[in-house]
C-alpha cells in the first residue's frame, strides 16, 4: 500500500496532520469517521486495511438508519495515525479547516469484493451494525446501513 498520493497533496512544513507512514495497529482494524469543516462540511470514513486507512468523504450526515443511502466519494489512502487526529488544517493548505473525531471504533470485514465492494460491522459509538460501501461509477460509492 501507498501514500505517495497522501504525501503528494501536503507540505508538511506547514500542515500538522500525521506523516505518511505505513504501519498496522495491533487489530488491524480500525475504524474512525472525522468531522472535517473544510470549504464544504464533509464527514471522512476511515476504515484500517494493510497498513492505511482506506478513506471515503461522506457529503452528508452518515446514517444511522436503514433505508438512507449516502454518497461517499473514495479518497487517498491515509496512515494510520489520521484515525484520530483531530487539529485545523491551515488556510491555503489542502483541506483547510477544522477537522474533529465524528466516531471511533473498530470494524470487521464480513464479505469484501476489493476495489468494489465492502460489507462490514462497524462498532463504533455512533454507527454501529452491518454497512455497505458498494462503488458504482470510478471514485464513486454508496454508503449505507444494511438490515442485520
Ligand atoms: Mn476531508
Amino acid at each position: 500500500m501507498s501514500l505517495a498520493q497522501y504525501k503528494k497533496k501536503r507540505k508538511f512544513s506547514k500542515t500538522s496532520e500525521p506523516k505518511p507512514v505505513v504501519k498496522k495497529s495491533k487489530a488491524g482494524n480500525i475504524y474512525s469517521i472525522q468531522e472535517h469543516h473544510a470549504r464544504n462540511l464533509h464527514w471522512d470514513l476511515r476504515l484500517e486495511k494493510d497498513g492505511v486507512l482506506m478513506s471515503f468523504a461522506i457529503p452528508k450526515k452518515p446514517p444511522k438508519k436503514v433505508g438512507l443511502k449516502r454518497l461517499a466519494v473514495q479518497t487517498e489512502d491515509h496512515p494510520l495515525d489520521y484515525a484520530y487526529w483531530k487539529g485545523t488544517i491551515p488556510k491555503g493548505e489542502y483541506g483547510a479547516g477544522e477537522v474533529k473525531v465524528w466516531d471511533r471504533g473498530k470494524y470487521k470485514m464480513l464479505d469484501q469484493k476489493k476495489g468494489k465492494k465492502y460489507i462490514i460491522d462497524i462498532k463504533g459509538k455512533e454507527l454501529k451494525g452491518k454497512y455497505a460501501l458498494i462503488k458504482f461509477r470510478d471514485k464513486n460509492w454508496l454508503f449505507f446501513k444494511m438490515k442485520n
